[in-house]
């Protein structure tokens, strides 16, 4: 098994790094700001796309931005093992998420390259659009058109906070592609990605096979109220929407704590917004969003239940009105077990140890995991696998191994008869 060249990643994973840079406050470090289909996001893509042309591959963009570099394979007409993951980030991110397992494959590649092995089924190193969701509210929303779980129309549609589309910051960036955006099924699907989760790191092990991801749910609340003078409208006659949403986000931590739904039941209020926002005014709207996640879809069914009805509960108390849409509702999925035994016997014949897990986070794999096989390999990260912040971070050696193994189950899956 060719191994690939751990500096050149390395030094790859830098220079997109750079890429959206910029100084975080909080931590005093450099952190990654590469918004999906901003300035820094189409400056990535252009990036990784001359990377990609660099190592031999033939690139296409598709109608939703999604990028694929193709390098043919001996039996070209066979339908192609793909590997890849995202380039967009959160809004305070580190230079390890999704960019290891898009400049993983690519690393792969330029190995394959370098070995001149040409595999029996040709080889695609695919980026998505808008992983994090982080700019248009609906994670895996390339990944999700190309595989038809959401149509081009209802992507498209999509505005950010300043009411851009999905469509048009497309065409800004250059990247609205002519290419069809359903996916024809891949032969496989492998994606390496850090674990963003303190797992690995606390047992010590090299790896992770990914068995699969939980059921996700997100909520955007908008609780309407009165607004008043915080001193002179007595407690009698306030109509407060901050007082539900707090109320809610207390549920939440109870419905956790309750353990009717297990132990895996995680549950979060992430933004709330209050409008005026000021230190003397009862607000008179809050909005504010709810992540909750079960590996278990039927479960988190339930949990959802509960919270709906105490959230009705909560307004009617308050005489608040509530209005909420779900902006992302995923059922867990389940990773092929023939991709997960290929991953653990990669790491086996390199004496690397591993430990089988859930995903906490939503990947790109589990939207490509409806069209053909798919599977993760998961990368430990240092400082209890922090993630979503500039002080992500995996060691040379710890992304070296993941590309590795990537690496020897990408040949194995391409060479296979
Ligand atoms: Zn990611």
């Amino acid at each position: 098994m060719p191994n690939i060249n751990a500096d050149r990643l390395w030094a790859s994973l830098e220079a997109l790094g750079r890429i959206g840079a910029y100084q975080d406050e909080a931590s005093g470090l450099t952190g990654v700001r590469r918004l999906a289909l901003t300035k820094e996001d189409g400056e990535g893509r252009r990036h990784v796309v001359a990377e990609m042309k660099a190592a031999g591959l033939d690139v296409t963009v598709d109608r939703i931005g999604n990028v694929y570099g193709r390098r043919k394979g001996r039996e070209d007409a066979l339908s192609p093992v793909m590997a890849g993951s995202h380039i967009d980030s959160v809004a305070t991110a580190g230079r390890f998420d999704g960019c290891l397992g898009v400049l993983g494959a690519l690393e792969v590649v330029k190995t394959l390259n370098d070995a001149k092995h040409v595999t029996r089924r040709p080889l695609v190193v695919a980026f998505f659009t808008e992983e994090e969701g982080a700019r248009f509210g609906t994670d895996m929303l390339g990944s999700a058109v190309a595989t038809g779980r959401l149509s081009l129309d209802a992507a498209y549609a999509l505005t950010d906070r300043a009411g851009l589309s999905v469509r048009g910051e497309l065409e800004a960036i250059g990247f609205l592609g002519p290419a069809e955006e359903r996916l024809a099924p891949p032969y496989a699907y492998v994606e390496c990605h850090i674990e963003q989760g303190p797992v690995l790191r606390a047992a010590g092990v090299d790896l992770g096979v990914v068995t699969g991801v939980q059921a996700i749910s997100w909520m955007e609340l908008t609780l309407s109220g009165k607004s008043a003078h915080a001193g002179t409208t007595p407690m009698s006659l306030r109509v407060d929407p901050g007082v539900v949403a707090s109320r809610i986000q207390l549920h939440l931590r109870e419905l956790v704590k309750s353990g009717r739904f297990g132990s895996e039941l995680r549950a979060t209020m992430g933004v709330t917004r209050f409008e005026p926002g000021l230190v003397n005014v009862v607000p008179n709207r809050v909005m504010a969003t709810v992540d909750i996640r079960h590996p278990d879809d039927a479960v988190l069914k339930r949990a959802e239940a509960e919270l709906h009805d105490f959230m009705q509960r909560a307004a009617a108390e308050e005489k608040v009105t509530l209005a909420w849409r779900q902006t992302a509702r995923t059922p867990d999925v389940a990773f092929s077990a023939r991709v997960q035994d290929k991953v653990a016997d990669a790491a086996r014949a390199r004496g690397l140890t591993f430990q089988r897990l859930v995903s906490g986070a939503g990947h790109d794999c589990q939207e490509l995991a409806r069209l053909c096989p798919a599977g993760m390999v998961f990368v430990p990260g240092e400082y209890d696998g922090i993630s979503h912040n500039p002080r992500e971070y995996s060691t040379p050696k710890q992304c070296a191994d993941g590309v590795n193994v990537l690496c020897d189950v990408l040949l194995a899956l391409a060479d296979e008869a």
